[in-house]
């Protein structure tokens, strides 16, 4: 397995790969052809958001505790939101909580990473469209959400999909833990052979309905033990062998 990071380079965003400790510039698009160059020292460098997506499409409800915990019954197909493009944020990167908006979740989920347009992909092929998998943090403005019955804005604020620190490519994620710490406490612990959908159903249910650009990412959802997030605070999701996405909340 090998991660890929995005990492500020002399100045210049840039790839690298991190296996055994050793990173590796990329050169090349990491759609296409691409290889790895020159080992650099990469302490210290600063991590960008590994992908720009055009779009985060995220599943709701698709963990049996979560859903559990909203009273809500399991949805017999998956409920599907975007988040913008414009949310995304960076490992280091601060969340923006409005003041005005009441309370604000943190979600711990895994992401996947599409590499290659995804068009009405069958099921026996979705592994082929998959560049790697990434942490996100699918923070939501609860009390809107409640408030307004669907998604768009309590998912959609600046900053309110964090995202990485890595794509680990050629990570199965079957069954990978998903935690998420606020302050370092544990709040969410489960695992992704939870999921109600899985990953390559996911794959094949999204791109019957929309095409999936490369750099794209589904969300597959959070499992119980989402809580509020408050200026100040600092909060972490952990995905198995992808590693630690921290975040820090300021007032907007
Ligand atoms: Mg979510």
């Amino acid at each position: 397995m090998k991660k890929l990071y995005r990492i500020e380079h002399d100045g210049a965003p840039r790839y690298a790969v991190e296996r055994d400790g050793a990173w590796r510039l990329v050169t090349g698009d990491i759609y296409g052809a691409w290889s790895e160059g020159a080992e650099i020292g990469a302490e210290g460098a600063r991590l960008l958001a590994p992908v720009q997506p055009s779009k985060i499409v995220c599943v709701g409800l698709n963990y049996k505790d979560h859903a559990a915990e909203q009273n809500k019954p399991l949805p017999p197909e998956p409920l599907l939101f975007i988040k913008p493009s414009t949310a995304v944020i960076g490992p280091g990167e601060v969340i923006q909580s409005p003041g005005w908006a009441g309370r604000i979740d943190h979600e711990a989920e895994l992401g996947i990473v599409i590499g290659k347009r995804a068009h009405r992909v069958p099921l026996q092929h979705t592994q082929d469209y998959v560049l790697g998998l990434i942490a996100v943090n699918d923070v939501t403005a609860r009390d809107l959400q409640n408030k307004d019955g669907q998604y768009t804005r309590c998912k959609g604020f600046d900053t309110f999909a964090p995202i990485g620190p890595c794509v680990a490519m050629g990570l199965d994620g079957r069954d990978l833990s998903v935690r998420g710490y606020v302050n370092g406490h544990l709040r969410q612990d489960s695992r992704t052979r939870e999921l109600i959908f899985t990953i390559p159903e996911l794959i094949t249910f999204i791109t019957s309905i929309m095409t999936l650009l490369p750099g794209d990412i589904i969300s597959t959802g959070t499992p119980s033990g989402i809580g509020p997030i408050v200026p100040g605070d600092s909060v972490t999701v952990h995905v198995e062998g992808v590693g630690a996405l921290t975040n820090g909340v300021v007032l907007q």
